[in-house]
């Protein structure tokens, strides 16, 4: 059996091909299946399973949220969610309405500092879809406002920086139970991002994720390190939880990151999809 790809963005978010694109590019890759899961959007999706149809390769409708916490950040991916679901999509709706508030106010803040930005050139540079930070950091870059797209978010975007802006996020709870309602699996991102301090306060967060729904932990993840990769892989044991990955690829290859291929030759096995499979028919 081959490899797979559970954690992916397309142009409907923050990143770089469309959803047909990047099915035809896992397909020339050699793997074997993928899921989308663009930022707080199911935009791509139609397309991405549409194209995967065309092309007779297995397409996953997925989304990934951002949700409420702090001092680090927590994404919850959704995996086989019914795009078609009304909870879901007023739920996503609502979360396009907080964007299109706070985008312009960075824009704002970004002009305060003198630097001279548009809102039409983010507009651009999303090339249609959702907008998000990362094309801020595009625009900034291409102006010349800083050299490298880290630097535009260490200087300007990123949580605190100069020109950041608080987004509206649901709580974990809320994202859980919207993607639950709309038959999606929700399993906890890249736990790393979340700054926990120490196992027993990661421990104590999934204890409570997994009470309000929660089904699986991101495990394999390029950023994961080989002792995140045990402590992810005993806490699914101990609650039952499943165990998934992917590259969180967005189109720019970087260091050795590519679609299906984390840093240090990460592979991510097709039986993961079997048991995410065995899970829905299960609830
Ligand atoms: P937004 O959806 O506007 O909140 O932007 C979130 C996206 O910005 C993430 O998915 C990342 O791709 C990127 N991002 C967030 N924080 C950082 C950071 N500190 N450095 C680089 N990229 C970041
Ligand atoms: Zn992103
Ligand atoms: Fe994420
Ligand atoms: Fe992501």
């Amino acid at each position: 059996m081959g490899n797979i790809d559970l954690h992916l963005h397309t142009t409907a978010s923050d990143g770089v091909m469309t959803p047909s694109e990047i099915v035809r590019y896992a397909k020339a890759k050699g793997l074997q299946a993928i899921a989308i899961t663009d930022h707080d959007t199911i935009e791509g999706l139609e397309e991405g399973l549409s194209e995967g149809r065309r092309i007779d390769f297995e397409v996953i409708p997925g989304i990934e949220i951002s949700a409420e916490h702090s001092p680090g950040s927590m994404h919850l991916l959704g995996f086989f969610i019914n795009m078609h679901h009304p909870l879901l999509n007023e739920r996503l709706g609502y979360l396009q309405r907080a964007r299109a508030e706070r985008n312009p106010k960075m824009v704002e803040k970004l002009n305060r500092l003198g630097i001279h930005v548009t809102y039409e050139e983010v507009l651009k540079a999303s090339g249609g879809g959702q907008v998000g930070r990362p094309h801020f950091a595009e625009v900034l870059v291409e102006k010349g406002y800083a050299r490298s797209f880290q630097e535009a978010f260490d200087r300007f975007l990123k949580k605190g920086a100069l020109a950041y802006v608080e987004k509206f996020r649901f709580t974990a709870k809320e994202s859980i139970h919207f993607i639950n309602e709309a038959k999606g699996v929700a399993v906890l991102a890249h736990p790393n991002t979340l700054n926990m301090k120490g196992y027993s306060e990661l421990e104590n967060l999934i204890l409570q994720l997994v009470k309000q729904g929660l089904k699986g932990i991101e495990v394999y993840y390029p950023e994961h390190n080989a002792t995140d990769v045990a402590q992810y892989k005993s806490l699914a044991e101990r609650y039952g939880l499943l165990v998934t990955g992917g590259t969180d690829y967005h189109g720019m290859e970087k260091n050795g990151l590519d679609i299906g291929v984390g840093r240090g030759g990460m592979k991510i096995p097709y039986s993961i999809i079997e048991s995410l499979k065995a899970a829905r028919s299960r609830s």
